[in-house]
């Protein structure tokens, strides 16, 4: 009889990969499914900053740290943050900064690097779960059906994994982002390249903001976050560069110029998230990491968050008593994700950009302890 339960990782986001990376390494056998029909078969997104006792401290955990410090951009942590005039309340030029920025796509493919080729499953499509005695059951839409000892939700916000361990759902957060794109903007719109700086910038006011953030190969990413409700399941409306424009009448036109110049394309991101301090009780054959365990408004943690679940949650299946350790490992991600989770809470509802500072600096402070 093996040692080890037969694991079955869903989603091969950043928790997915992660999990597997550490376990391929501690020579743990697992399988890994994930719904993209390759690894290239979607765009990735904009990037992320990860933060030492999080994000970097897990891909230290996997041996990737150095690999990360080569793709990761040192030049890009400032952060500026601006009130709807223009008016600059924080200019930091990220130097003496440790929150180095990766692109997703890069982030992935470093990860992806470190498994064995064809390790991940892709074209799985979870459809649904189904407890079988004392194992688990899953159901993918290309009509094959595997089974575990141990499954672990690794497949984002709308987790097909989570049903097993609780009938919670995401709830629309009351706020659409509408993501733009400013293409090679050292050349085409170097005004705006300065506005921005070398990192991102936020300007808010009321229940407006506007985040733009300086991605690689000098393409910015700006969002903009209109206040909305959607009732569950319903699409976020179309918006076009006019439509989002009327929202920001009153801003300095520097900023309105954020959307003004950008590309036609407009990608709306309805933000759900789960309730603050989500739980579960404790299941021996069920668990869940990364957005599938805690999603929250976007404020900088998601990945890092889900870095770290996998990281701590490697280390536990590789103890003697693993089942013990699992329950230990959920305990501490549960208080971990409730403090980001309500952080990031009031960020979304915080009414000027001096209080959203306020609560930002209060983040950092969590971070470097
Ligand atoms: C607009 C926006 C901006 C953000 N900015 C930041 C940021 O700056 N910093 C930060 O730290 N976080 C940020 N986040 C949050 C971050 O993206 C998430 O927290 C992070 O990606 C969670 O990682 P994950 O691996 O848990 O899930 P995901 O990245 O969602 O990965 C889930 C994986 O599961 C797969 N999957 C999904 N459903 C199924 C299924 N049914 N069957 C099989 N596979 C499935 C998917 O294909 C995917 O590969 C942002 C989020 C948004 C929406």
């Amino acid at each position: 009889m093996s040692l080890y339960p037969r694991i079955a990782i869903v989603g091969a986001g950043p928790a997915g990969l992660l999990l597997a990376c550490r376990l391929h390494q501690a020579g743990i056998p697992f399988d890994l499914f994930d719904a993209d029909a390759a690894a290239d078969a979607r765009a990735q997104g904009g990037m992320l900053d990860l933060h030492a006792a999080t994000g970097q401290a897990a891909l230290r955990s996997a041996g990737l740290f150095e690999r990360f410090q080569q793709v990761a951009r040192y030049e890009d942590q400032g952060m500026r943050v601006l009130d709807a005039q223009g008016q600059v309340l924080l200019d930091d030029d990220g130097q003496d900064g440790d929150r180095p920025e990766i692109d997703r796509g890069h982030l992935r493919d470093l990860l992806l690097a470190a498994l064995p080729p064809g390790k991940v499953r892709w074209g799985h499509v979870l459809q649904r779960a189904a407890l079988e005695g004392r194992s688990v059951a899953l159901h993918f839409g290309n009509g094959t059906c595997e089974h575990a000892d141990l499954v672990v939700g690794a497949d984002g916000a709308w987790s097909k994994v989570r049903p097993l361990l609780t009938a919670v759902r995401p709830q629309h957060a009351g706020i659409t982002l509408y993501e733009l794109s400013l293409r090679n903007v050292d050349v085409d719109h170097p005004d705006l390249a300065a506005l921005v700086g070398r990192g991102t910038l936020v300007a808010k006011q009321g229940t407006l903001t506007l985040f733009a953030q300086r991605n690689a190969d000098a393409h910015v990413r700006v969002y903009a976050a209109l206040p909305q409700v959607l009732a569950d399941g319903e699409a976020a409306p179309g918006q076009t560069r006019a439509g989002l424009l009327r929202h920001f009448t009153d801003w300095h036109p520097s900023l309105r110029r954020l959307i003004a110049d950008a590309d036609d394309a407009v990608r709306p991101w309805p933000i759900h998230a789960l309730p603050v301090g989500h739980r579960w009780a404790h299941h021996h054959a069920v668990t869940l990491i990364g957005d599938a365990a805690h999603v929250m408004p976007p404020a900088g943690e998601g990945a890092n968050l889900a870095l770290r679940d996998a990281a701590d949650l490697a280390d536990a299946l590789c103890s003697a008593d693993w089942h013990t350790a699992v329950q230990a490992h959920e305990e501490a991600m549960f208080a971990r994700a409730a403090v980001s989770a309500a952080a990031a809470q009031r960020i979304l509802v915080s009414g000027s950009a001096e209080h959203m500072l306020e609560t930002m600096r209060g983040q950092e402070g969590r971070d470097a302890g």
